[in-house]
C-alpha cells in the first residue's frame, strides 16, 4: 500500500442519509471496533520497534520520539500509545529473551477491537496495584475478569470491580498494619547566641504540638489595660514568648522537680552582697555568664534562680538561707489572700505569679505574709524596675502607690478584680 492510498474500508454505505437508525448504530459500532482493532495492530508494530530499538532502526532516541514524528503527536500523546503497546504485546529484552506481555488477557480483548484505550489504561493501572506477593494464578484470574468486563462495561463498573479484586487480593490494604503505635517524636534545642539571646528550636509530634499550641494560646492573650495605664503593645510573638516564661514559672512552682530539693529553682545566680542590695553591677548566672545585678535581684526575689551570695572576699554568705524561700503553706495562704496578681487592674490568676518580697530579703526583709505579695511576671518586673511602689497597708493587704507623674497625690490603689470575682 502506497502512502497516499486510502485504506479500503468494508461496508461503507454510499448514501448514509438513507440509512435507518439501526443501520447507523450498527455502522458506528462496526467502525469503532475496527478502529480499536487497528489500534491493537498498531501496538504490535510499536512493540516490535521498541524491542529492536528506534535508535538502531531510525536514528531516534526513543520509540515515542519516532512515533510522535510519524503521527504528528506530542511526545506525551505518543508516549501513551507506546506504553500501552508495550504492556499488551510481547517484547524482547536486550539479550533477546522474550518478555511476555504485561496484560495478555486485555491484549486479546483489545485485538478483537472490543475495548478502547481509556479502559485499557484503567485495567493496566489496577494491575500495577496488585501486591507483589500475589500468585501468578490469582493475578491472571484478576486480569481475566477485568478484561472481560472491559468488553461492555464503563469506567465506573471497571473501577468498582478493580477495587473489589484488589481488596480481595490484599485485605490489609496497601500499607502493612503496624501493631506498634508510632513513637512520639519530639526534638528541642536551646542554644545561646553570641549576642546574648537564646535560640529555641523544636520539632513536635501532633500530640505535643497541639498541647503546646493550646497552652501558648491560652497564656498569650493580650493583657487588659491595668491601672498603670499601659496598653498591651506586645506583638503576638512577644506575647507567646512571655507565655513560654509563664510555662516555666508554672513548671517550677511544682514542688517535686528533679534537682531542686523542693524549691522552685534550677539555676544559680552568684552575686556579691553589695550588688544584690544596690542592684548595681553584675551577677553571674549558670549557663549564661553575666547578668545585671538589677535583674539578678529580681530573679533572687522569689528565688526564680537560686542565689549564691558572696561577701567582699568572695566567700559564700548565709543570707537568711532557707528563710528566703516561700514555703508551700505560705504560698497557699498568699494565693488565697491576694487571689492573683495584686497589681491594680491585673487579671492574672495565682498560678503563674511570683511571690515578691516587699522588702528584699537581702535587705533583711522577712519571708512572711506581711512582706510578700503576689505579682505576675510583668508586674513583678514593673515593681522592680519601674516607679510604682508596693507596701503593706495596716489592714494587712498590699497596696500600690503610683508614680508622681501619674498621680501627683500618689494615692494608694488596690486590685479589686479578684475579690469581686470571689
Ligand atoms: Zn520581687
Ligand atoms: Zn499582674
Amino acid at each position: 500500500m502506497s502512502e497516499t492510498e486510502v485504506p479500503v474500508l468494508p461496508e461503507l454505505p454510499q448514501e448514509l442519509w438513507r440509512a435507518g437508525k439501526l443501520e447507523l448504530a450498527h455502522g458506528a459500532r462496526h467502525f469503532l471496533q475496527m478502529m480499536r482493532a487497528a489500534t491493537a495492530g498498531l501496538g504490535r508494530f510499536l512493540a516490535e520497534i521498541e524491542s529492536r530499538g528506534a535508535k538502531d532502526l531510525y536514528g531516534y532516541g526513543t520509540t515515542e520520539a519516532w512515533f510522535a514524528d510519524l503521527a504528528g503527536l506530542t511526545r506525551g500523546e505518543a508516549g501513551d500509545v507506546v506504553k500501552r503497546a508495550v504492556a499488551l504485546n510481547p517484547t524482547r529484552a536486550l539479550d533477546g529473551t522474550e518478555v511476555p506481555p504485561f496484560a495478555p488477557a486485555t491484549a486479546a480483548v483489545a485485538a478483537e477491537g472490543m475495548i478502547g484505550e481509556q479502559r485499557i489504561d484503567q485495567i493496566l493501572k489496577a494491575l500495577q496495584q496488585i501486591p507483589a506477593k500475589t500468585s501468578p494464578e490469582d493475578r491472571a484470574c484478576t486480569e481475566n475478569q477485568l478484561a472481560n468486563l472491559g468488553r461492555d462495561a464503563g469506567p465506573s463498573e471497571i473501577a468498582k470491580c478493580a477495587k473489589q479484586m484488589l481488596a480481595w487480593l490484599d485485605p490489609d490494604g496497601k500499607e502493612p498494619k503496624d501493631p506498634e503505635p508510632a513513637h512520639p517524636r519530639r526534638e528541642l534545642t536551646v542554644e545561646r547566641r553570641k549576642d546574648g539571646f537564646w535560640n529555641l528550636k523544636g520539632l513536635l509530634d501532633d500530640e505535643l504540638g497541639a498541647r503546646t499550641a493550646a497552652f501558648i494560646e491560652a497564656y498569650s492573650k493580650p493583657r487588659p489595660t491595668d491601672e498603670s495605664g499601659q496598653a498591651d503593645f506586645r506583638s503576638k510573638a512577644e506575647r507567646q514568648g512571655d507565655a513560654f516564661a509563664d510555662l516555666l514559672d508554672l513548671a517550677i512552682a511544682c514542688p517535686d522537680q528533679p534537682g531542686t530539693n523542693g524549691y522552685r529553682t534550677l539555676v544559680h545566680v552568684t552575686i556579691g552582697l553589695e550588688e544584690l542590695k544596690t542592684g548595681l553591677g553584675t551577677a553571674c548566672v549558670d549557663f549564661v555568664g553575666e547578668m545585671t545585678a538589677r535583674d539578678a535581684r529580681m530573679a533572687a526575689c522569689d528565688c526564680l534562680m537560686l542565689p549564691v551570695v558572696l561577701n567582699a572576699a568572695g566567700e559564700p554568705l548565709d543570707v537568711g538561707r532557707l528563710r528566703r524561700f516561700v514555703t508551700p503553706g505560705q504560698r497557699r495562704a498568699l494565693n488565697i489572700r491576694d487571689g492573683g496578681c495584686a497589681f491594680p487592674g491585673c487579671h492574672r490568676r495565682p498560678k503563674g505569679c511570683h511571690a515578691h518580697h516587699i522588702h528584699h530579703w537581702a535587705d533583711g526583709g522577712r519571708t512572711d505574709l506581711r512582706n510578700l505579695v503576689l505579682l505576675c511576671s510583668f508586674h513583678h518586673r514593673l515593681i522592680h524596675h519601674g516607679e510604682w511602689e508596693v507596701r503593706m497597708a495596716t489592714d494587712g493587704l498590699p497596696e500600690f502607690i503610683p508614680p508622681q507623674y501619674r498621680d501627683p497625690l500618689r494615692l494608694p490603689r488596690r486590685n479589686t478584680l479578684h475579690r469581686a470575682a470571689a
